[in-house]
């Protein structure tokens, strides 16, 4: 079917040369967001490095004998250090295998791409950045809510709840963040919700700024919930809003009353999601989606 929907040799899509490694997003969940590098990339693979938050449907187009190796970091879980993979990484190019490492949304945004990309450049492995959709804009447009508009803001803020270690990071500047920027989204922040939205609150920002959180972005399980800011924190108790979710907050989250396309979109997830459960028994290796 995908060679009906493109071809490599008319696009100029890249060969995979042996000994290299592809650093590629997969987007934030919907299979359609997937770009044609990284399908490229599924394509001529010979192993492939999948983290815990990419649409698993998307190894089925993997040749038959690639091996898909679950590599992802999950808070809490059992997983592989940030050093053992890119150690793996490493000796697998050196084995002369085509070797695809695959993240959830972008590679270079709160993904360790550019830990692991410059790992490989300091071992003088040869290897190519493939962009994904982030799920800090992918999220936010399935809700309707479009990210920058000129009416409404001039700047956005991208902006992590956790450091390294798992806990807040210490350097955030809150008053540029409350004053500063007339959006902010909020990756990995939900478990830091409470200090998040007090420190905003203290920091000067509006109580009255409208908030989203959209959990599970782009995917048949997608939620989108909205409060003002100061009943931020009782929302997500009460609709108990898990991650993974994106957090907007600014006044361009009002204008998801008016663009009501999330349904439509809601309605092509679910129709795509049929499809890949039928996919899904093909690869037994590949992890249901969590
Ligand atoms: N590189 C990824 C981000 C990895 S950090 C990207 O560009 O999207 C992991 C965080 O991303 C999660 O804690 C959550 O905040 C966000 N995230 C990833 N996928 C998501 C999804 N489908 N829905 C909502 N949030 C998502």
């Amino acid at each position: 079917m995908i060679d009906k929907m493109y071809s490599r040799h008319r696009l100029s899509l890249p060969f995979f040369p042996k000994g290299e490694v592809w650093l590629a997003g997969a987007g934030p969940g919907d299979l359609g967001l997937l770009t044609l590098h990284a399908l490229n990339g599924i394509e001529q693979a010979d192993i492939i490095l999948y983290d815990a938050l990419i649409n698993k449907s998307c190894l089925n187009y993997a040749k038959v004998d690639a091996i898909l190796e679950f590599s992802g970091k999950r808070g809490g879980l059992v997983s592989p250090g940030q050093y053992e993979i890119t150690r793996r990484l490493i000796a697998l190019a050196r084995d002369k295998l085509r070797v695809l490492r695959l993240k959830g949304g972008d590679p270079f945004v709160f993904g360790r791409g550019g830990d692991e990309a410059l790992a490989l450049a300091q071992a003088h492995i040869p290897f190519r950045i493939i962009p994904g959709i982030t799920a800090g804009i992918a999220g936010p447009a399935y809700a309707g809510i479009p990210i920058t508009n000129r009416f409404i803001n001039q700047s956005v803020t991208f902006i992590t709840g956790h450091d390294t270690h798992g806990k807040l990071p210490k350097n955030l500047d809150w008053h540029a963040l409350a004053c500063g920027s007339g959006v902010l989204i909020f990756y990995m922040a939900m478990k830091h919700i409470n200090k998040i939205v007090g420190a905003l609150l203290s920091a000067g920002r509006d109580p009255n700024d409208p908030v989203a959180f959209i959990s599970n972005a782009t995917t048949r399980k997608q939620q989108v919930v909205t409060a003002k800011l100061d009943f931020a924190i009782e929302i997500v108790r009460k609709k108990e809003i898990k991650a993974p979710a994106i957090i907007v907050i600014g006044k361009v989250v009002d204008m998801m009353a008016f663009l009501k396309h999330f349904q439509q979109q809601w309605e092509t997830v679910r129709h795509s999601s049929i499809l890949q459960d039928d996919r899904e028994a093909r690869h037994s290796s590949a992890h249901a989606y969590d």
